[in-house]
């Protein structure tokens, strides 16, 4: 075939392909719309335009309360605004600090003695970028005919949402399906001065004054990611923790990353809850604690206090009962297709009840759910071995089954462990310690050793596992990992060269780093 005819080939196909993917949707003309969508976020946008690129009717309402200390933002929600995107710079630019010592070490002519950041300006910069995407969503929606309201929806019935435009002035249109992808919020705990005097990850990244000496409650992903880029930039984090750090992960690797923040000067206030918040004369917040262990009381004194006690479910403007949808704990319960008790109504995203709380999941999820609707697609949303990443300074991310989700499931006798400490090169001339930088796999013990879980602290974490997360889903097992030749020198090859297990009781520490 020559290659003009190739080309033509194969475009063609690509949009005879595309036709089939995108039918367009055949419009009841009883509704206002084919689709109405509650929540301009990941999962909410990411449904939207897949329904409108499969020819639905589709209106999408966005709408921000502000936070107690009076912070707001535009479209895109969570990740985009106060989430995801502007963690990720902070946590770059606190990196940044550390790089800056670390070139010293390797010849780099720079003063690092009087190294500071400027807060505002960060803040300035990361709030620019939020900006130019918000600007951005709101053009993709205009290209993709997605219909955008700045208002609350909430259920008049199953099919009739109602909206405020003004002041006593309602207005409803109906839609033959709904697709709820509200989100959600940070909680506050229910002490005096926690509202009016604490802020949340919804505050931190437009935060107009230095954050100074900052109390964080809470020991979950926010509240270890903004403790470490704080500390990084050079304020002075405590973590306050009411019971383990990092519920829900591998055991051994929370506590290894709790150990490594310990030892970059982070104090954790174990087994401890706040009690109250009060501002001094001095402007400074006075924070009184009781530790559940020891039955004590203390305080402190910090200049900021951030909650990071969990997130709630934004359904309480929503009006479900109205509409039927069944609700648990501030959540909306689906089933595997995300449809929820009442016909024609679905939700995605960090609003649905038992799923993990993450971007793509949301973004994935939505699609999925439009392609369902609107284009005879089957596909389900497969939430199993999703891969995760907390962004502390090393980064730890893991898919797949912790070490005690694999013995409790599977039986200690079924399971073995690879493991192993590694030096990464670039560590060794700033003489950056190596002491928490480890990994391990989570394997069958029989057969080819299918692997169920794999962990990693170290640089970059996201990017080494994000490959390793496909390699995965696919089957992966020890024999074939081991057998992968590995790309020298990368921290990634490390998981090509483990061979030592836990249950051997052989020393994981390695001699050298070649061999
Ligand atoms: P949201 O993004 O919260 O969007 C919901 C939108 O609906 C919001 O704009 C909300 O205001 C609006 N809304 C609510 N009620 C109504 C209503 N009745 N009418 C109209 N609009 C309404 N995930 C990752 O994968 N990686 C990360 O690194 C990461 N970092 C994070 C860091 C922080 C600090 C936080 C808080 C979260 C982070 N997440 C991360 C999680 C991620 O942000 C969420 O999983 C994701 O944003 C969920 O998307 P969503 O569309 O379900 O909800
Ligand atoms: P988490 O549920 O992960 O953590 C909440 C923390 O607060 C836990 O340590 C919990 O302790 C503690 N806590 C709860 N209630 C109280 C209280 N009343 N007093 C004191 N401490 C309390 O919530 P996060 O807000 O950290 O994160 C929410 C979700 O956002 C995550 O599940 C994740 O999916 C997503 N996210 C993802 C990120 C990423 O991908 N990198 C980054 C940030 C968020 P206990 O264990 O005792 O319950």
């Amino acid at each position: 075939m020559s290659a003009m005819k190739f080309l033509r080939s194969s475009a063609s196909s690509s949009i005879r392909s595309s036709l089939r993917w995108c039918r367009h949707a055949s419009s009841n003309p009883r509704y206002d719309y084919d689709l109405v969508v509650l929540g301009g976020g990941s999962a909410g946008l990411a449904c939207a335009k897949e329904a409108a690129d499969c020819g639905a009717r589709v209106l999408c309402f966005d709408f921000v309360k502000p936070t107690p200390a009076g912070t707001k933002w535009g479209i895109g929600g969570t990740c985009v605004n106060v989430g995801c995107i502007p963690k990720k710079l902070m946590h770059q630019a606190s990196l940044l600090g550390e790089a800056v010592h670390e070139a010293v070490a390797y010849g780099w002519n720079v003063d690092d003695q009087n190294l500071r950041p400027d807060w505002r300006k960060l803040v300035r910069s990361v709030q620019n970028h939020i900006k130019s995407v918000n600007w951005v969503t709101r053009v993709d929606l205009r290209d993709k005919k997605v219909e955008y309201v700045n208002s609350v929806g909430s259920f008049l019935d199953s099919h009739t949402i109602e909206y405020v435009v003004r002041p006593n002035e309602r207005l409803q249109v109906t839609s033959e399906f709904v697709v709820v992808a509200v989100g959600g919020r940070p909680r506050y705990p229910d002490i005096p001065g926690a509202l009016e005097l604490g802020i949340t990850s919804d505050d931190i990244f437009s935060y107009e004054r230095e954050p100074g000496r900052t109390l964080v409650v809470g020991a979950g992903y926010v509240g270890l990611e903004c403790a470490c880029f704080l500390k990084g930039l050079g304020y002075e984090p405590t973590v306050m923790v009411r019971s383990i750090v990092l519920r829900g992960f591998d055991r051994q690797m929370s506590e290894l990353l709790a150990a490594m923040m310990t030892e970059r000067g982070i104090p954790f206030l174990g087994t401890t809850i706040p009690k109250s918040v009060e501002r001094q004369e001095d402007g400074r917040l006075l924070v009184r604690y009781h530790n559940t262990t020891t039955q004590t009381d203390g305080s402190d004194v910090f200049d900021t206090v951030l909650w990071a006690i969990g997130r709630k479910g934004l359904i309480e403007d929503l009006n479900l009962a109205a509409a039927g949808v069944k609700t648990h704990n501030d959540k909306i319960v689906v089933d595997a297709a995300e449809a929820t008790s009442a016909p024609h109504i679905f939700a995605v995203g960090d609003i649905i009840y038992g799923r993990p709380e993450l971007t793509p999941v949301a973004i994935l999820a939505g699609r999925l759910l439009a392609r369902r609707l609107f284009a005879g697609s089957t596909q389900l949303m497969d939430y199993a071995d999703v891969a995760t990443t907390v962004f502390t300074p090393l980064e730890y991310s893991c898919v797949g089954m912790s070490e005690e989700t694999a013995i409790e499931l599977r039986g200690a006798e079924n399971i073995e462990v690879f493991h192993g400490y590694y030096k990464p090169t670039e560590f060794f001339i700033p003489q950056k310690s190596v002491r928490h930088c480890y990994l391990k796999a989570v394997a069958e013990i029989s057969g080819d050793q299918k692997i169920l879980g794999l962990h990693y602290i170290g640089p970059v974490a996201g990017e080494v596992i994000q490959g390793f997360a496909a390699a995965l889903k696919s089957g992966l097992t020890v024999k074939t990992l081991l057998n992968t030749v590995g790309i020298h020198p990368t921290t990634a090859e490390e998981f090509t060269r483990l061979s030592i297990t836990k249950r051997s009781g052989r020393d994981p520490t390695p001699a050298s780093c070649c061999s």
